[in-house]
């Protein structure tokens, strides 16, 4: 199927991608909006014209009403636009409502509820282990066990472009024996994907892997900001705290889970096999290729692929006490890291440590952020006839510290 929208017919923003934002134009009230080419769908006055049953969803200042409504809902909209999108009989009646992607302001896609941060590169974590405990084995005894993760800050997730400003707080390097405060001498990047659950299940019940697609909407490109020297302080004995916390950037985009079937692949080996909670069909993992870029230099490819614990594992270890999920939770997969250097997912193991300079395309050289840098991720996945998708990119500078 071809769409008749201008441009967009094998573009990474075809009509097998379709991702769902939030958008406003100059002086009107955000909205849900559908993102085909270089075009946004107006949705709520689409729906209401065509007197779909949803309609009222998309007049809302986020997604999670729309995310609320569960699977069947989200595969009817989905097959109803790509209807709309393809048949030329359509376009009369919708080109009307399509928004050049220039004239609108984007928004945060939708109100986060709880945000948990897992841990599920092996060649993250085995980077992060050598250099935190150079002398004992880089994997704890949990890690090939369970996804390992922690509750993170929801009320500082922020949408793309916006600003991040360097936080301060309390640093002791190795050298000194007491700690001082002042800001961040080591603030870092973590390249990660989100997955926004959609439909809430009952507190005292457990997510198996198998439900996975009925509770998960969609897809964010996530970037979790970390402060390293106030993180390597701080976290013992109870994981990350103020050296995370300050902000966490997700894209206005969220891919819908329907887009991603063609980039179904195989885990890695799981050795040992994980409990049966944990068990998973084939093709639990994602094949999504992201870009690190620095200052407008691309220093890191991180594979998604290359993931040791799938989204459904992270989801079902989540629920599997019975915590319940909320519309709008966001659980992310932890630093994407492959075995390369040039797969690296943050700049702690970019840099090793801060031991290696990382060049930029202007001649400078890095190891962690300084005030004024940009960091913009992105990532495509296979579409279902060759060519790829794109997942929304996920952009952030970093402001001088205050106070
Ligand atoms: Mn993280």
């Amino acid at each position: 199927m071809t769409t008749w929208v201008d441009g967009a017919a094998g573009s990474r923003w075809d009509v097998t991608n379709l991702p769902y934002g939030v958008f406003s134009m100059a002086g009107d009230e955000p909205r849900v909006g559908c993102r085909i080419g270089d075009v946004v769908v107006d949705l709520a006055p689409l729906a209401a014209s065509d007197l779909l049953d949803a309609a009222h969803v998309f007049q809302q200042p986020t997604l999670n009403p729309f995310m609320a409504l569960g699977r069947p809902a989200w595969d009817s909209v989905r097959a109803w636009l790509v209807e709309m999108l393809t048949d030329d009989a359509a376009r009369s009646e919708v080109e009307p409502f399509l928004v050049p992607l220039s004239d609108v302001t984007l928004h945060a896609p939708f109100e986060v509820a709880d945000y948990v941060d897992f841990y599920c590169s092996l060649d993250h974590a085995s980077n992060v282990g050598t250099m935190l405990r150079p002398d004992s084995e880089p994997l704890l005894p949990n890690w090939r066990h369970l996804p390992v993760g922690y509750h993170g800050r929801a009320g500082t997730v922020v949408p793309t472009g916006t600003e991040v400003v360097r936080p301060s707080g309390q640093r002791k390097p190795r050298t000194e024996t007491t700690p001082t405060y002042g800001p961040s001498r080591r603030l870092d990047i973590e390249a990660e994907l989100g997955f926004v659950v959609g439909a809430p299940s009952a507190m005292g019940t457990s997510v198996g892997t198998d439900s996975f697609a009925d509770h998960v909407f969609g897809v964010v490109l996530l970037n979790d900001w970390s402060a390293r020297d106030i993180q390597a302080w701080e976290y013992v004995p109870l994981g990350p705290f103020l050296g995370k916390s300050f902000a966490t950037s997700i894209s206005a985009w969220v891919t819908p889970l329907a887009a991603l079937d063609a980039a179904r692949v195989p885990l890695p080996d799981q050795d040992p096999r994980p409990l049966d909670y944990l068990r998973v069909d084939e093709d639990a993992g994602l094949d999504i290729d992201v870009e690190v870029v620095w200052n407008g230099t691309v220093v890191s490819r991180p594979p998604y692929r290359s993931m040791y614990w799938a989204p459904a594992q992270m989801l079902a270890h989540l629920t599997v006490n019975g915590a319940s999920l909320r519309t709008g939770d966001l659980f992310a997969s932890g630093t994407i890291s492959g075995a390369a250097r040039e797969q690296r997912g943050s700049f702690l193991e970019l840099s090793w440590g801060g031991q290696e300079l990382v060049a930029l395309d202007d001649g400078s050289t890095r190891t962690f952020l300084e005030d004024g840098d940009e960091v913009v991720l992105t990532a495509t996945a296979p579409a279902p006839a060759g060519g790829r998708i794109a997942l929304g990119e996920v952009r952030g500078r970093i402001a001088p510290a205050r106070g």
